[in-house]
This record gives C-alpha cells, structure tokens and sequence, in this order.
C-alpha cells in the first residue's frame, strides 16, 4: 500500500489479507510508514508491519515472497523506502490500482482501472471474479466497506456506480455493522484535532474567488502546537469545496521533512494532471496530491502563481 495509509490502501490490503489467510497462505501486510490510530480497529491491523519500524524483517519478507500484491498505489516511489526492496525482490509483482498513469514496467500482472472508485472494489472484483466469494466474511467485508465509502466521500462521488452498491449489500448481507465503521473512522479524533481544524478554517484559509480557488496552507508549528497526528488533517482539504462556486481546493502543509500537497476539484478540472505539472505528484482527476522541497511561502506563492496559467479552466 502506498505511504500514510488511509482506508482504501489499509481496507484494501485487509480485505484481500484475509481472503488470503482463509485460502491457508502465509501472507504480511506491510505498511510503508505508520498509519492513522483510526485505522487500527480493522481485523488483521494489529498484525501489520510499519516497514520504518521493522525494516530488517519486511526485507527479509519481501525477498522471500512469492507473490507481492501493491494496492492503491501506481508508482513504486509511493511506498517510499520500501520502493527499492520491492523493485529488487524476485517475488511476482502483481498491481491492483485505479489511480492514473500507472508505471506498468514495474508488475508483472495488474489491474489499472481509473473508472473504480476504490481499490477495495477491486479487490471485491478480484475475488468475486477468482470465484472465491464464499471467502468473504464478516472481517473482509468491514475492510473493503471502510475502502469504498471513504474513497467514494461516503457515496457521494460520481465513482459511486450501481455496482459499488451492489458491491456494498453482498458486503452487508456477512452482517457486519456499518454504522460502527463509520464511528471507528470518523468519531474516533481528540479535542485538538477539532480546534485545530477550526483555526485552520478560521486563520489559514484563502479563498480566491477570481479561481473559484481555496487554499489552506498550515505551518509546521500548527502541527506542533495541536498536536497533530497521522491522519489529523485527513479531510481537511474537502471542506472548502463546501462553499458556492468554488471547484478547487488545495491544503499545503509544512511537514517539516517536506512540504505535502493535498488538491481536490469539482467538475472537470484535472487535479491529477496540476499535480503532475506543478507538485511532483498525481492521483486521480478529482483528487490528487504531491509535495515541495521548497518553503511553505515559496510553495503557496508557486501555488497562486499556477492558478493564473489554468485561469481559463478555472473561471
Ligand atoms: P491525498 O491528498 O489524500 O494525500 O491524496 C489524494 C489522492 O492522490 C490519493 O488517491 C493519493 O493516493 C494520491 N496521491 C497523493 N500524493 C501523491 C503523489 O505524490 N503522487 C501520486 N502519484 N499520487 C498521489
Ligand atoms: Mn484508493
């Protein structure tokens, strides 16, 4: 799965762990940095590795493996340090992914398929489609629902099709709660993490209505001073979409060790390929993300500069 983890990328490799695990394989899944605690209620989390904390183990797995599965990421250098290891390890690369412009040299196999809302729906495909339905209990389908609800903005995206809620009653009907899914994901946050997400609307966003544009960019002493953790500033991005007219929103955040970039668009502009251009990054055309090796204030004001040459598919 790709670094910082959120629920597509840990449900995704859940689900298809214990679709795996109920077939008798000996499978681990290895997360390339650690992950947000809100995602620790997922069954099988506790045994995952954080690559960062056991480096010497996931290379020893990873070169012994027969087969790795990389889920919800398109290119190596999203696992980060784990990219090296796994473009080395003699195991079948196999990729299962819907974000764009995957780097197809890499895997051996793959699914790409930018029309899926998540890659918890495909692996959902994957297994339905290997005949190995039955599999698909209580603990894989908690996993993949927490993937497709989180990556569809809780069904409300244009990828939410008739077969993702297809996909959603098979899950239902193993009877697990999903009404406790959403709580472990998002009733799960301290104090701080509300107050912060107050002040950051409050002091720290620029909405530039000549763009139809929003951009929050938050310095790496907010993070301090809130004590902000993995997957505090998830969703953070969305919320200037919440104001009329506006169709694009960026949220730059001083990390210290670099500048991360979240950007999300309504309608037809192409997050995926700004980030490309502009951030070091991609994903997908209403979502994306990248990064910045240069200042907060040197990355916002490149960040304004690129709204005047995409004026005409912004006004
Ligand atoms: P987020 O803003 O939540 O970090 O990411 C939004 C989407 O873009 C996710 O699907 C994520 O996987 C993808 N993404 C984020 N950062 C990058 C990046 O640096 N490169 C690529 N290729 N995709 C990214
Ligand atoms: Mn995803």
């Amino acid at each position: 799965m790709h670094q910082k983890p959120d629920a597509d990328a840990m449900g995704s490799s859940l689900g298809l762990y214990n679709v795996l695990i109920a077939l008798g394989h000996r499978v681990t899944v290895i997360s390339p940095t650690n992950w947000a605690d809100w995602l620790s209620w997922m069954p099988g989390a506790e045994k995952v590795l954080d690559y960062e904390l056991n480096t010497p183990k996931s290379n020893e797995l990873l070169a012994e493996a027969d087969w790795i599965f990389c889920l919800d990421f398109n290119i190596l250098y999203r696992t980060k340090k784990m990219a090296e290891p796994i473009a080395a390890a003699p195991g079948i690369r196999i990729l299962i992914d819907h974000h764009q412009q995957p780097q197809r040299e890499a895997f051996a196999y793959g699914i790409s398929d930018t029309s899926k809302s998540s890659a918890s729906e495909m692996v959902f495909d994957f297994i339905e489609s290997a005949a190995m339905g039955s599999k698909i209990n209580r603990d894989v389908a908690q996993c993949l629902y927490a993937g497709v609800m989180t990556d569809t903005g809780s069904f409300r995206f244009p990828s939410a099709s008739a077969s993702v809620h297809r996909m959603v009653a098979v899950l239902k009907d193993t009877g697990f709660d999903h009404s406790k899914v959403h709580e472990n994901l998002f009733d799960n946050f301290l104090e701080n993490r509300l107050r912060f997400l107050g002040h950051a609307l409050l002091n720290r966003m620029e909405v530039i209505y000549e763009y139809n544009t929003a951009l929050i960019s938050i310095p790496w002493k907010d993070l301090v001073k809130y004590q902000i953790r993995t997957g505090d500033t998830e969703g953070l991005v969305n919320y200037p979409l919440t104001i009329e007219g506006i169709k694009f929103a960026a949220l730059i955040i001083d990390r210290d060790e670099e500048i991360k970039c979240s950007f999300r668009s309504k309608g037809s502009f192409d997050v995926n390929q700004f980030a490309r251009n502009y951030f070091e990054g991609g994903g997908h055309r209403n979502a994306a993300g990248g990064r910045s090796n240069e200042t907060l204030d040197q990355t916002t004001q490149r960040f304004r500069a690129s709204l005047i040459e995409n004026a005409l598919q912004l006004q």
